[in-house]
């Protein structure tokens, strides 16, 4: 694996100010599942000489921690499903003594079971688990094809190899909107934090987003019924797109992403590098900058890649343009969150 350069270079601040700290770093577009939100039935997904190789992101990573990041997240796709993962986060580790001050992970949890002891030695602390509901028959259907049983596993080996779990839970009309309660209170008893996820219109799933959408405001209502909500100010969170709150009567906390409803852009610290290494500045927008042919021209040398992180930091959009349009009417992007790294 090679040693990218971690000489501290300028960081990376946009025109707006905001200052990126935090990488979301794809390392697939592939998954064993295919959520209905996420992905449609039939996918076609990418060659795989197409993906940055594990030296590859390696090297973005290291170029991006001299610039002031001090957060990576790999994601997908489903990032266990990339044959040498572990190779991938082992080595990544040791940033940890070069700047990084955590490096985690967005998963589906199938086979989280077989990583744990693996990301704890590698000193990852905590993760993210996509987890949309507690039965079987609800989690088959949203997922197309997912085994709950494989997915809790992987939940309870997390958990006990000592790993902080936050679920993420993708909010769908008349498909989990009535169990949120039990799968809220779930996860609070087992020490979890949960963020609730609006369905945000990015590529075809083959599935109406007008079907799909609830407005998360409509959800909390729903909770302030059963439970106390007190407002979180936002300080762990900062240019996080959640705002939480905490459940009095449970003492665990939901998050709620609303891209459609609120606008989280004035405080963006990220931006995300797909398996194919394009630099997307921004989730809701079509604008990258492709760092996989400057990777390839310049084995050796770290300088063209600098300088296009200052380009794509120079293009950072001011906010997103997400909208979920009139039923019948094509998505707003046509790249799907398995593409861009959710
Ligand atoms: N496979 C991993 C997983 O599911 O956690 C990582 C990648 S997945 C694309 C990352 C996150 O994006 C998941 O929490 C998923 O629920 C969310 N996601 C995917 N498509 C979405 C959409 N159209 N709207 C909102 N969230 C979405
Ligand atoms: Fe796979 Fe994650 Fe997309 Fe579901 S949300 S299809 S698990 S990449």
């Amino acid at each position: 694996m090679s040693s990218s350069d971690l000489t501290a270079q300028p960081p990376l601040i946009d025109k707006f100010g905001r200052q990126v700290t935090y990488l979301r770093l794809s390392v697939t577009d592939r998954c064993d599942l295919r959520c209905t939100y996420c992905m449609a039935e039939r996918m076609t997904f990418l060659p795989r000489a197409d993906l940055l190789t594990l030296e590859e992101l390696d090297r973005v990573a290291g170029a991006f921690i001299a610039r002031g990041v001090r957060k990576i997240r790999l994601t997908g796709g489903e990032p266990f499903v990339r044959r040498d993962i572990a190779k991938l986060y082992t080595a990544l580790g040791r940033y940890h003594d070069h700047g990084l001050e955590e490096l985690t992970m967005t998963t589906n949890a199938t086979l989280l079971a077989q990583h744990a002891g693996g990301l704890v030695a590698a000193g990852v602390k905590r993760l993210n688990v996509s987890l949309d509901s507690r039965d079987p028959e609800t989690f088959e259907t949203i997922t197309r094809r997912g085994d709950l049983d494989k997915v809790l596993g992987g939940i309870e080996a997390g958990l006990e190899a000592g790993l902080k779990i936050k679920l993420n839970t993708v909010v769908m009309k008349g498909r989990n909107t009535d169990e949120l309660p039990d799968l809220i209170a779930w996860a609070h008893e087992l020490g979890m934090d949960i963020t609730l996820i609006e369905v945000m219109p990015l590529g075809d799933t083959d599935e109406d987003r007008f079907d799909q959408y609830v407005p998360l405001p409509m959800v909390r209502d729903q909770l302030e019924a059963k439970w106390t909500l007190q407002d979180e100010a936002r300080t762990d969170q900062l240019g996080g797109p959640s705002a939480y709150v905490r459940v009095k009567e449970t003492g665990g906390r939901i998050g709620f992403i609303t891209p459609l409803t609120n606008n989280f852009c004035a405080g963006c610290n990220r931006v995300r590098v797909t398996c194919t290494g394009r630099i997307y500045m921004c989730l809701g927008q079509d604008d990258h900058i492709d760092l996989r042919a400057i990777l390839r021209a310049s084995p050796d040398d770290d300088a063209p890649l600098h300088a296009a992180l200052d380009r794509a930091l120079g293009a950072k959009p001011e906010r997103h343009e997400f909208a979920i349009n009139r039923r019948g009417q094509a998505p707003s992007l046509a790249r799907h969150m398995s593409m861009t790294g959710g």
